[in-house]
This record gives structure tokens, C-alpha cells and sequence, in this order.
């Protein structure tokens, strides 16, 4: 619960990359081209603002 995936543009390629949620915070970042960004990076650019949710109730 409270854990999601939103498709972001990657800081590193502009690519798509899946970012996982868990109550509200980024926790995790996966870029299909193989960009990696630290924790701390990732609250830093995603952490701030609400995700837009793609699900649709
Ligand atoms: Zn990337």
C-alpha cells in the first residue's frame, strides 16, 4: 500500500524511466538505458511535488 511506479524523464538520457513510490517518497529510479541516481538525488529532483497518477479510477 502507498507503493506505486510513475514513468519519469530521465535526468541522465531523457529517456522514460520507471520511479518507484512508497508513501509518498521516491525510492527508487530505473532507467532502461542503465542511468543510476543516488537516494539522495532522486528526493533532490522527484521528491518535491505530487506524481501524476496514470491509473484511473
Ligand atoms: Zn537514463
Amino acid at each position: 500500500m502507498g507503493a506505486h511506479v510513475t514513468w519519469e524523464t530521465c535526468p541522465g538520457c531523457g529517456r522514460p524511466a520507471a520511479l518507484g513510490w512508497l508513501d509518498g517518497d521516491p525510492v527508487q529510479f530505473d532507467c532502461p538505458r542503465g542511468c543510476r541516481l543516488p537516494p539522495d538525488l532522486i528526493s533532490a529532483m522527484f521528491g518535491r511535488r505530487r506524481p501524476v497518477r496514470r491509473s484511473v479510477r
